[in-house]
């Protein structure tokens, strides 16, 4: 076996990078607002719901949510998918070089 033959090929893998909690405030009125009018009534909706959390009033236009955002990896550096290639068109790993499977 060559040495070109032992060298690890990369892959494209899809990892999960990072895990929130998303909190929708739905207010009807909301999309007709100003970015600054936005800030003013969520932070007002904040209030809102931190008084209920102490006080368990009703406030069903609040829905929560687990948000996963993806992104496409080099399964061996684990940087960011991205395919370089050289002159004659071989693909490899952008970041690491490695040779692509
Ligand atoms: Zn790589």
């Amino acid at each position: 076996m060559s040495e070109a033959e032992l060298k690890p090929l990369a892959a494209k893998v899809n990892k999960c990078v990072s895990v929130r909690v998303d909190c929708d405030f739905r207010l009807a009125w909301f999309e007709r607002r100003s970015i600054e009018e936005k800030v003013k009534a969520l932070e007002s909706r904040i209030k809102d719901f931190e008084y209920f959390l102490k006080d368990h009033r009703s406030q069903d236009d609040i829905n929560l949510s687990v948000i996963r955002e993806y992104e496409d990896q080099c399964s061996l550096c684990g940087d960011k998918w991205e395919i370089y290639k050289d002159e004659v068109g071989k693909p490899s790993c952008a970041s690491c070089g490695a040779d692509i499977a």
